[in-house]
């Protein structure tokens, strides 16, 4: 199964990704995470995102859609991908459905962490101190919510017109969200 974890920064969606990594054997690709390595690597590409990353703002679809396209081959075999920060545009979701029906696969589910704005505020700022990530600032944060408003919340009606939106609760405890994540995936599955 492939699915994506759809959700403003500090939704939840690392803790969730982690669980059905272990549990399930699903390959997480997360964009952000590639990204942070290229920065830390000293790369061109790194050094070319570096700066845009930091501010909050989002890096150039052809960027992810490269890292993404690149990671694919490494699904074979595996419990299926969890898409983690990507796609965030439309763009980038065509692109996601097309390179996954070149290798006969497809997006299974998307999973939409619903959280409201003040209470991520209120999480993020436990967060800013321990990160150590230079866009975890109050600053880039709001621009961070911002980018995510403007492009990647029209990502919703793109997934619900294909019948693959699920909505979980993402201010419900830990255990709550991840029951709420299995149960969406055994119906997407057929099992229930
Ligand atoms: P994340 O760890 O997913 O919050 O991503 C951290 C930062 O990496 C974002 O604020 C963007 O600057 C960049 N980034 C990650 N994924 C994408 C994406 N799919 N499209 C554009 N920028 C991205």
């Amino acid at each position: 199964m492939n699915l994506i974890l759809f959700g403003p920064p500090a939704a939840g969606k690392g803790t969730q990704a982690k669980r059905l990594i272990e549990t399930r054997g699903m390959v997480q690709l997360s964009t952000g995470d590639m990204l942070r390595a290229a920065v830390a690597s000293g790369s061109a590409l790194g050094k070319r995102v570096e700066g845009i990353m930091a501010a909050g703002e989002l890096v150039t679809d052809d960027i992810v859609i490269r890292l993404i396209e690149d990671r694919l081959p490494g699904l074979d075999g595996t419990g299926g991908a969890i898409f983690d920060g990507f796609p965030r545009t439309v763009a980038q979701a065509v692109a996601l459905d097309a390179m996954l029906a070149r290798r006969d696969h497809n997006i299974d589910l998307v999973i939409r962490l619903k959280v409201d704005d003040a209470a991520l505020k209120a999480r993020i700022a436990g967060r800013f101190a321990e990160s150590g990530r230079p866009d975890d600032n109050p600053d880039a944060f709001v621009i961070r919510l911002a980018a995510y408003n403007r492009d990647t919340a029209p990502l919703l009606p793109y997934y619900q017109a294909r019948k693959k939106l699920v909505e979980v609760d993402g201010m419900a405890a830990v255990g709550a969200v991840a029951a709420g994540i299995d149960a969406a995936m055994a119906t997407s599955l057929g099992v229930t």
